[in-house]
């Protein structure tokens, strides 16, 4: 039986293009996470397969019966748990005309276009967010869109064992590699240790400054000292722009500074995964100070620069670097444009051998919206942000975890009955404000303390939504001091 003919898929295509326009359009008025039952959809689904065809709309009833009432809604203008994802509608029309091309981009030859799109995107957002010209590979660097942030440190870790050990490749690790992160890092960092089978006790945990939980690069070059002095093999060092928990930025020149004068042949990899793309407005530039040192820069546009899941940018200072440690070629992939030296093979910069066309739907989103319309989402939610920690200062009810940073706000619920009530009371508010079904927040700590964290960044998220939450977060607290 033949695939869809491609007036049928016109046909069929508005009816999917509809059913996302309402859904997206009725949002506001949703739960935004529903109360269900662990294995209720599974119970729904448990019947055989399909014998016979069957038509779009028996499935799309069912995506409003079954799946609609069983999702989180990542894409409420009241979402403001973890960080944003945002999945802006300009994004999913370019993943759809991804889908359409249906190309693979394992090779240059494979779809010329979709290597040199992504290499031509990420040439120009680099110069946007003011990353040194050696990022691009016009200066002899380059970008490339992974999966996700985890996927980006996996891979600057498996360049820097290259570069750290030549012959990693043949021998694997010993033993002796470390790599340093702080106790706000993301986990994707201990992860990627694990996967690339370093073990847990390659890990590093440097010290932080207690107050801004930034990475302290005293310590960090003691630690380095310390290491290279037992013969130890200090592989990367991984420096946040925004960390996960509250936003914390450690202080990239001084990190580069210390892992330069102690331990000269680490990788630094600086994770910017959510808080990176504000450097393309010119006021939060200050943010990337020092990148120009790291090895390698990562930021995740499907976060907060409006792109679907999944298209996390990775910027490295040296094209080769990606390449020397991960390409393997079996001769089904031997091909005269690669021998050529000529082309960019990105199936060399990533851990599968397989990728889509990610950059169209960046693509689309730039086009459509513009840098300026961008930055006027960027700041929008910072400005939202400012406005929400003000009114936390402001009532004594109150108090803020941490210096707000960008658009993501940690606070507490001050009760006058010391740190265990405050943590009692944040916690149950947390989960009577998500109760509610109107709001939803998550959770952190912060010093071993229960913090709530509020990140802004829906695409559809206005002033009265930011309003809204507050209400609840005052009601909630209000009935729970009783
Ligand atoms: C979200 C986040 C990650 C992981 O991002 P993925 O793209 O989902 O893998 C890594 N680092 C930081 C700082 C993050 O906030």
């Amino acid at each position: 039986m033949a695939d869809l003919d491609p007036e049928e898929f016109r046909r069929l295509g508005r009816q999917v293009v509809d059913w996302i326009a309402d859904y997206r359009a009725g949002l506001g008025e949703r739960p935004v996470r529903p109360a269900v039952e662990p294995g209720s959809v599974r119970a729904e689904l448990d019947k055989p397969l399909p014998e016979l065809p069957g038509e779009l709309s028996g499935l799309l009833a069912e995506l409003d019966r079954v799946v609609v009432p069983a999702s989180t809604h990542w894409q409420h203008p009241r979402f403001f748990g973890f960080f944003p994802a945002n999945a802006s509608l300009h994004s999913l029309l370019g993943d759809m005309l991804s889908g359409g091309l249906g190309a693979q981009g394992m090779l240059w030859s494979t779809s010329p276009a979709a290597t040199e799109v992504e290499q031509a995107l990420l040439d120009a957002l680099a110069d946007e967010l003011g990353l040194d010209p050696a990022f691009t590979f016009a200066g002899g660097g380059g970008g490339v869109i992974q999966d996700s942030a985890s996927s980006a440190a996996l891979v600057a870790l498996l360049a820097a064992l290259h570069r750290a050990r030549p012959d990693w490749r043949e021998r694997g690790v010993d033993g002796r590699e470390r790599v340093y992160v702080t106790a706000e890092t993301h986990s994707s960092l201990a992860k990627a240790v694990r996967v690339a089978g370093l073990g847990e006790r390659a890990l590093r945990v440097v010290d932080t400054d207690p107050t801004t939980l930034a990475m302290d690069p005293g310590a960090l070059a003691a630690d380095l000292a310390a290491d290279v002095a037992a013969g130890l093999v200090p592989v990367l060092v991984c420096a946040t722009v925004g960390t996960t928990g509250t936003g914390a930025v450690d202080p990239v020149r001084a990190v580069a500074a210390a892992v330069a004068t102690t331990a000269p042949t680490a990788w630094l990899h600086v994770d910017a995964a959510w808080a990176g793309v504000a450097g393309l407005c010119p006021e939060h530039r200050h943010l990337l100070d020092g990148v120009e040192l790291a090895d390698s820069f990562c930021t995740d546009a499907h976060k907060w620069l409006l792109t679907a899941f999944d298209a996390s940018l990775l910027w490295v200072r040296e094209a080769h670097a990606l390449p020397a440690a991960l390409s393997i070629t079996p001769e089904y992939l031997r091909d005269a444009a690669s021998e050529s030296a000529r082309v960019v093979d990105y199936r060399d910069w990533q851990v599968p051998l397989g990728r889509r066309f990610r950059a169209l739907k960046l693509w689309t989103v730039l086009h459509g919206m513009g840098l300026s319309g961008v930055r006027e989402h960027l700041r929008g939610h910072v400005a939202l942000a400012g406005e929400l920690a003000g009114w936390v200062r402001d009532d004594p009810g109150f108090e803020l975890a941490a210096e707000p940073s960008l658009a993501l706000v940690c606070l507490r619920v001050a009760t006058d009955r010391g740190p265990d009530a405050d943590d009692a009371a944040t916690r149950s508010v947390l989960e009577r404000v998500n109760a509610t079904g109107r709001a939803l927040v998550t959770h952190t700590t912060v010093r071993g303390r229960y913090v709530l964290r509020v990140a802004i960044g829906s695409v559809g998220t206005r002033d009265g939504d930011v309003a809204e939450l507050w209400e609840l977060l005052r009601a909630e607290a209000g009935a729970v001091r009783g």
